[in-house]
């Protein structure tokens, strides 16, 4: 089978998404771009349940093969794709705390240095549409401008990277940061840190840890 190894690191993913805590049932899905276009998991399958086999490739010309069906937003994960050449994988999850931020339409301001690892001062809140519509992902696009993480109104949140294995590791930074909003708005009014001190952490994540990965996916 074409892509076996790959098709396996979609499947351990998806299982580690839910075991992490960051989605649930049948809901997200994951891509990794390939040379044909990109490896993209099934529509509706349990992720215990789901095997490299049911994993589809999808083409430019949105054409797919495969023996399932491709997941319901393949439109995003194509859209990203295509407009993007520097992506290397897409992870759509409906974590909780993002999630719940993003019923109240509420973007993640520098509320923690950590918002720098998604690329910018804030992570923004693209506008509700219904899933699978081309609309959502124009909207993500638009909310992806110049940033590797976005949440979608009434849904959950997109996060991209050069790789699956940092894309993994944003998702996980993204909820941690959207409790920590979560918890502080509980007490009171969270102190926003500076467009110009977010810079300078973007900068500074550039010589931070070992030059190893898992490094943030903004740098
Ligand atoms: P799929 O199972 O079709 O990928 O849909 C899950 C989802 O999160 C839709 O937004
Ligand atoms: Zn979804």
């Amino acid at each position: 089978m074409k892509y076996e190894t790959l098709r396996k690191e979609i499947v351990t993913a998806c299982q580690e998404m839910n075991r992490r805590g960051i989605n649930q049932g049948t809901s997200g899905n994951i891509s990794i771009r390939v040379k044909e276009g990109f490896l993209l998991t099934p529509s509706g399958i349990a992720y215990d349940e789901m095997k490299p086999a049911d994993i589809v490739l999808m083409k430019p010309d949105a054409t797919h093969e495969g023996r399932c069906r491709p997941s319901s937003e393949w439109r995003f994960h194509h859209a990203l794709m295509t407009t993007r050449p520097e992506i290397g994988s897409v992870v759509h999850t409906h974590a909780m705390f993002a999630t719940t931020l993003s019923c109240l339409g509420m973007e993640i301001p520098a509320v923690h240095y950590m918002v720098a690892a998604a690329g910018g001062h804030n992570i923004r809140c693209a506008p509700y549409a219904t899933f699978g519509t081309q609309e959502t992902a124009d909207n993500a696009v638009k909310a992806l401008k110049d940033r590797n993480a976005c949440l979608l109104a009434n849904h959950g949140m997109i996060v991209v990277g050069p790789n699956l294995k940092k894309t993994m590791w944003l998702a996980v930074e993204v909820e941690t940061l959207a409790a920590q909003y979560w918890r502080a708005l509980q007490v009171g009014k969270p102190n926003i840190l500076s467009k110009a001190e977010i810079d300078r952490t973007i900068e500074r994540f550039k010589t931070y840890g070992q030059g190893k990965e898992p490094a943030p996916a903004c740098c």
